[in-house]
């Protein structure tokens, strides 16, 4: 309990103030996770040498690459039909991966716009096949979910794709979408990255989902993607090996070497989750931190967030002051108290909040303690 906030720079840091970093990514991990990758750096359990250095053949990594996979398989309850793959780079890599994969440059694959990165994704696919925008919400600047009735699908599209959680705008899909009839049964595509492993998800309602790790569960520089087994096989011809899913998952996402020390953090992660009560666990965790901010920030005339309520992110919430020349002199005394990364994306402004499965909630309650005290002081 802090009795008396900092509001004004200070000279003098307290060494022992905790850092809660509100990061978009890459992000705070789970502090169990990060001090057992510690303890078994230099030697991993007793061969006298780390991970960083061990060959990804070697029966010690083969052992922790299987152990993930079930631990994943587990948590999210992957069905037998889907493979797990272990990616080299980013989520970015997988926006040219799904239209590499899954369409010919003749066939078109629909997008629903909601934010920055299905943006991104879109312009991508723009660029290797025919692209419709189903849906965008664009004209309200992303503060919402464009209505199911809404969404125009092309005639039999070679996948429909959106963005489970947009990291910018804090705009989450409540679930899986219903999609309307003019879409048919097509194939679900989901950028995951913000929110994967923040929830039961009912994987076999999807014929891709992915996620870069550096949001929820690892280093950045690994990407994990599943599958569906029969969307393997039809990639177009001149499609680059190491974009190539069936040759990927052919060799056990090791066609190349694979970010062995991010695969093993990814696990210890995994399993740290599992430890925790899984990924129910991890949504309630999420609701009962973003819940809290939210609302404090409702209740609270100098803040303000303009998504609408049932769209709102469990990750990342974005937040406006009432006056924003206070911005930098908010974010500087909040760093003095150890609240650090909490300035806004550029496009949307103010503050943003990130608070992923490694955020505690005490790192929320710090937060909210803090703003209740500046808006004291100077609203
Ligand atoms: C961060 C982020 C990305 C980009 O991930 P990279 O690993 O930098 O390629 C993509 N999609 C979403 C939703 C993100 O939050």
């Amino acid at each position: 309990m802090i009795t008396e906030m900092k509001i004004l720079r200070m000279a003098l840091k307290v060494a022992t103030t905790p850092i809660y970093n509100f990061s978009p990514g890459p992000a705070m991990l789970p502090r169990e996770v990060m001090q057992k990758v510690r303890e078994e750096f230099l030697d991993w359990h007793g061969l006298g040498m780390s991970i960083a250095e061990m060959s990804h053949r070697s029966p010690a990594f083969t052992g922790i690459a299987e152990q993930s996979v079930r631990d994943l398989s587990e948590l999210l309850g992957i069905p037998e039909n889907y493979r797990i793959l272990f990616l080299q780079g980013g989520a970015t890599h997988v926006m040219s991966m799904a239209p590499l994969n899954l369409c010919r440059e003749t066939d078109c694959a629909d997008y629903v716009i909601t934010g920055n990165w299905s943006k991104r994704a879109a312009g991508e696919a723009g660029r290797l096949t025919n692209v419709n925008i189903a849906a965008s919400s664009a004209d309200v600047n992303h503060t919402t979910i464009p209505d199911r009735e809404d969404w125009r699908c092309s005639e039999k599209p070679a996948y429909l794709y959106f963005c489970d959680n947009e990291t910018i705008a804090g705009v989450e899909f409540p679930s899986a979408p219903v999609l309307p009839d003019s879409c048919g049964d097509t194939v679900l595509v989901s950028d995951m990255t913000s929110n994967f492993l923040s929830r039961p998800v009912q994987v076999d309602r999807y014929g891709l989902i992915f996620a870069g790790a550096q949001k929820n569960f690892a280093p950045a520089g690994l990407t994990i993607a599943l599958v569906r087994e029969d969307l393997l096989g039809r990639a177009r011809p001149d499609v680059p090996f190491l974009y190539d899913f069936r040759l990927l998952a052919e060799h056990g996402s090791m066609f190349n070497t694979p970010p062995v020390f991010n695969w093993y953090v990814a696990g210890l992660t995994f399993a740290w989750i599992r430890q925790q009560g899984g990924v129910e666990r991890m949504h309630e965790n999420a609701l009962r931190r973003s819940g809290k901010l939210y609302d404090f920030i409702d209740a609270n005339d100098f803040y303000s967030n303009p998504v609408e309520k049932p769209y709102r992110s469990r990750m990342n919430v974005p937040f406006v002051l009432a006056d924003a020349d206070l911005d930098r002199t908010f974010l500087d005394a909040a760093a003095d108290n150890g609240l650090v990364e909490l300035k806004g994306h550029r496009s949307v402004g103010g503050m943003r909040a990130s608070m992923y499965n490694g955020m505690p909630e005490a790192g929320v309650d710090t937060l909210i303690e803090f703003m209740e005290h500046f808006a004291s002081r100077y609203a």
